[in-house]
């Protein structure tokens, strides 16, 4: 990716461009203040220092009565070295010049420099000139003392104090502009970093590589971001192994059937078998066979994917269980097995796709046919659970219990009989036709009404196999 579309830059560039916008107004705010402050207080001093010098020579004219001897006590006044000291009286003529330069002249030489009045009893008696003098570099330049706005520069050392206080704000806005755009790079380096990784992880999960887990331990919002991103490659990495699984198992599964067919067929041809009933049938059952095989596979699919469509309407559990049993019949009479059915009273109808539920009852009582022996007994419970009785939902629900008297489940294999493919006995569930994906097409077909299935069992006497499902989903 091009430099200057990155995050990262387009990220550095704001956060540099921030804070040097920031600086750079709060350095001229602070140079605007600064300058303006300055004037005032500079102004404020210089008036005050001039009414000062004006109340001392208004006591000097009250006392002398006049300015005529001005001149030769200027130098007695206090004021600033540098200063020169112009006194005009109230006709407007020069009755003092530190310089001496102006004695006698007319104040209209002054042209329009500021002055403080001289006042005794509310009577202006004269005019204060005060006059900075310093050496410029042709020239001896005249500044005035009283200065506003527009007039011009404050004296040398004050102007010098403000000079190096403008210099000393340049300097560290220059270094703060420094450090802000290193803190900047340094930021968007930290803050990006992680970003990155995740990029880098998508990659590598799009190319394939789904054991890829990005490590980032921040708690911020990209720390859950790349937590969220570890456990969705989780999930992918799951769902693939299970993909890989499922294609393993359909290919073993379906080769001992077509096996058996081929063999038997070649076995006719080469007049090793006879093409007799006994034959044919053993390649009818294995034909039946693949048929459920595929079937089965074809539902668990599209359960496993979530793409099992339901229908569900409220439906008596009662009568949908004795319906199902209905079916069964003719297997549990082939084994004389008594199927008896407690119904549970006053439940309420539940909002199920019937033949989805109906085909998960009937799975059960196929298999507790299966592993009935001759002449005994399976029954079928239905029951309200309320919120305070124990059941794994957590909440009001309906449980339809198949239990059989049969030579039950060891509890190695219990945990896995939901799995698919997954036989107990596998060289006995194969001549029995078993696939080993009843059970986990249960639990689908369960799970699908938000519900639950479970299973107890003890070796020697039977099991049971209950199905939850909630009042509401
Ligand atoms: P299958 O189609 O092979 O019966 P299932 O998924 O229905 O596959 O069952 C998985 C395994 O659980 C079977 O191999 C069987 O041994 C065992 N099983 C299922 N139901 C019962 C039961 N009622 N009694 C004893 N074992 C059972």
């Amino acid at each position: 990716m091009p430099m200057s579309h990155s995050f990262a830059w387009k990220f550095g560039i704001a956060l540099v461009l921030i804070a040097v916008i920031s600086l750079g107004l709060m350095g001229f705010s602070i140079y605007w203040s600064t300058t303006h402050q300055f004037e005032s207080y500079i102004r404020e001093v210089n008036t005050e220092y001039a009414d000062r010098l004006a109340i001392v020579l208004s006591e000097f004219y009250t006392q002398e009565n006049s300015w005529d001897d001005i001149q030769d006590k200027l130098e007695y006044f206090p004021h600033f070295k540098n200063d020169r000291i112009i006194i005009s009286d109230n006709a407007g003529n020069i009755m003092g010049d530190s310089a001496g330069e102006l004695l006698n002249h007319n104040i209209t030489e002054l042209d329009d420099i500021e002055s403080t009045p001289i006042v005794i009893s509310g009577e202006i008696i004269g005019e204060l000139y005060i006059l900075e003098t310093h050496d410029g570099p042709d020239e001896k330049l005249m500044i005035p003392r009283q200065f506003h706005p527009g007039s011009p520069p404050p004296p040398e050392p004050e102007q010098r104090y403000l000079r190096s206080t403008i210099n000393s704000l340049w300097i560290a806005l220059g270094a703060a502009i420094v450090v802000a755009i290193l803190l900047g790079l340094f930021l968007t380096r930290q803050i990006t970093r992680p970003v990155h990784k995740l990029k880098e992880g998508t990659n590598r999960i799009a190319s394939g590589d789904l054991s890829y887990r990005v490590t980032i331990d921040s708690k911020d919002e990209i720390g859950e971001m790349a937590r969220s991103f570890n456990s969705m490659a989780s999930s992918l990495e799951k769902a693939e192994q299970s993909r890989r699984q499922l294609n393993a198992d359909i290919a073993h599964e379906l080769r001992t059937p077509l096996t058996v067919i081929q063999g038997t067929v070649d076995g006719m041809l080469d007049g090793v078998f006879a093409a007799d009933k006994e034959h044919l049938e053993t390649i009818k059952h294995q034909a039946i066979l693949l048929t459920r095989l595929t079937q089965d596979i074809r539902e668990l699919s599209l359960a496993e994917s979530g793409q099992l469509k339901l229908e569900p309407e409220p439906t008596d559990i009662n009568s949908l269980v004795q319906r199902t049993i209905n079916q069964t019949r003719t297997r549990a009479k082939d084994k004389n097995v008594d199927v008896i059915f407690n119904a549970g009273d006053n439940l309420p109808k539940i909002p199920i796709d019937p033949f989805r539920v109906s085909q998960a009852i009937a799975n059960l009582i196929t298999n507790a046919l299966q592993h009935s022996a001759h002449d005994s007994m399976i029954t079928i419970s239905t029951s309200l659970l309320t919120d305070e009785d124990i059941n794994p939902l957590g909440k009001s629900a309906i449980c339809i219990s198949v239990a059989d008297s049969g030579k039950g489940i060891d509890a190695e294999h219990l945990p896995h009989v939901f799995q698919r493919f997954y036989r107990v006995d596998t060289s006995r569930a194969r001549n029995d036709g078993g696939i080993g994906l009843g059970l986990a097409i249960v639990k689908q077909m369960v799970e699908a009404h938000e519900g639950k299935v479970q299973v107890d069992s003890t070796p020697g006497t039977g099991s049971t196999f209950s199905i939850f499902l909630p009042l509401a989903s």
